[in-house]
């Protein structure tokens, strides 16, 4: 395809996607298969991915961060995703939700104890919001954390945490008490090793197979009274700027999926003869690629378009959710079409496309719905009417 993004990208981009690529070709392609088969997380790749300074990417260089923007963790997620989405999600995970609340909201000396660590992947950062009665409807947050004599005692259960299993820190949500009184929502975080949390079993998954999602409990667990990033009653306001920061990572994902499809559409449809030609010859299969190389072009724009907004300290709450909405569903568009331009080899393994369909799906559920997403566009889209 035309490479008409250049307008977004500076040289240092263009490099990282180059680097990117190749890694992702070379090092986590030859993999996929077995970790999406096995349900394996992928370690090894993980390490290797830290090596290269990827675990980091926008964060600050001061705390051992890449120092690069949004756009280029745009660029390393995608690169990733279009050869292994659970690999790409852990990365995706660690840094725009484990990672990303202590580089916003952390004190410097919450930053100076978390960040390097987790900015070089020796340490993997989880986000737990969602809760059994609380995942669109996140306010309703259940778990609560009384403080008393200098710490927080907490109890309650997140679930679908993203790397919770493997990692060192966890950020959550819980309804902080003191003196008896309600003070709202705020954002704590929990060392691994910490008395009181415990990890459920993996979940067995659709897709996302290699990446570890599983809930977490707190049961009567104490925590120093400072482990609170900000002020008791911003919690919830901080995981809403991260979960909209978020969208725009989980957008790259939806781009790399989406390329995927395609450029395994594309491949077969001008390998596979029937009726004596390529199937590329037949005008409703060639009508199908042209559809889905117009849509990834626009997804494109979407996505680049919000991390240069991101990049440059705009507002971007409409943009992350246009481009969260748009790509995640594209991702199922083309992964469908995908699979109906291979026929019956669409639904075998070793093809690859039902391994996108299946990781594609969760992209319009997690870190908002379609339809929250939607919420969001028209509040903001009729919140301009109203002068
Ligand atoms: C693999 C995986 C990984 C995840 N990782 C994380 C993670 O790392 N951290 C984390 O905190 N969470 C995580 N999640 C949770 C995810 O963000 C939630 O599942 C998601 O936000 C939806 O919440 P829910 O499942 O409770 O669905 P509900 O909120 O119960 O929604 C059910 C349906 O009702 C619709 N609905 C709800 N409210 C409205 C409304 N007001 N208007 C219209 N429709 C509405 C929804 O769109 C949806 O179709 C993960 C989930 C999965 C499956």
């Amino acid at each position: 395809m035309v490479d008409s993004h250049n307008i977004y990208f500076n040289e240092e981009h263009l490099l990282l996607r180059k680097m990117v690529r190749e890694f992702s070709n070379e090092e986590l392609k030859p993999l996929a298969q077995d970790i999406d088969k096995n349900s394996t997380f992928p370690k090894e790749s993980i390490k290797k991915i830290a090596d290269l300074g990827l675990m980091g990417i926008p964060w600050s260089e001061e705390y051992g961060g890449g120092g690069m923007d949004n756009l280029s963790l745009v660029i390393a997620i995608e690169e990733m995703a279009k050869v292994c989405v659970s690999t790409a999600v852990t990365v995706m995970a660690h840094t725009s939700l484990g990672s990303g609340p202590f580089a916003l909201f952390g004190s410097d000396k919450q930053k100076e104890k978390y960040l390097p660590k987790l900015s070089d992947g020796t340490m993997i950062g989880a986000f737990g919001l969602t809760e059994p009665n609380a995942g669109s409807d996140a306010g309703n947050t259940q778990t609560t954390a009384v403080l008393k004599d200098g710490k927080f005692i907490v109890n309650g259960q997140k679930v679908f945490c993203t790397n919770a299993g493997v990692a060192g820190v966890i950020i959550f949500t819980s309804k902080i008490v003191e003196d008896g009184e309600d003070k709202g929502i705020g954002a704590l975080y929990v060392d691994a090793n910490t008395k009181g949390l415990r990890f459920g079993e993996p979940e067995k998954k659709m897709g996302w197979k290699g990446s570890d999602t599983r809930s977490v409990y707190f049961d009567n667990m104490e925590i120093p009274a400072e482990h609170i990033l900000g002020k008791p009653d911003t919690g919830f306001k901080q995981f809403l700027k991260t979960l909209t920061g978020g969208r725009i990572s989980i957008s790259a994902l939806g781009l790399g999926i989406c390329e995927a499809g395609y450029q395994a559409a594309l491949k077969y449809a001008n390998e596979r003869d029937a009726f004596g030609r390529k199937i590329g010859d037949f005008q409703s299969i060639a009508f199908k690629l042209a559809d889905m190389a117009t849509q990834i072009e626009a997804a494109k724009h979407l996505v680049y378009h919000a991390a240069y907004l991101k990049d440059n300290g705009q507002d971007i709450i409409k943009e992350a959710a246009m481009a969260k909405l748009f790509t995640s569903e594209l991702a199922m568009n083309i992964t469908t079409e995908a699979i109906q331009i291979h026929g019956g080899y669409g639904y075998i393994r070793e093809y690859n496309v039902e391994r996108f369909f299946r990781d594609a799906k969760i992209l319009e559920i997690g870190e908002g719905t379609s339809e929250v997403q939607r919420i969001i566009i028209s509040r903001e889209i009729l919140k301009s009417l109203s002068y």
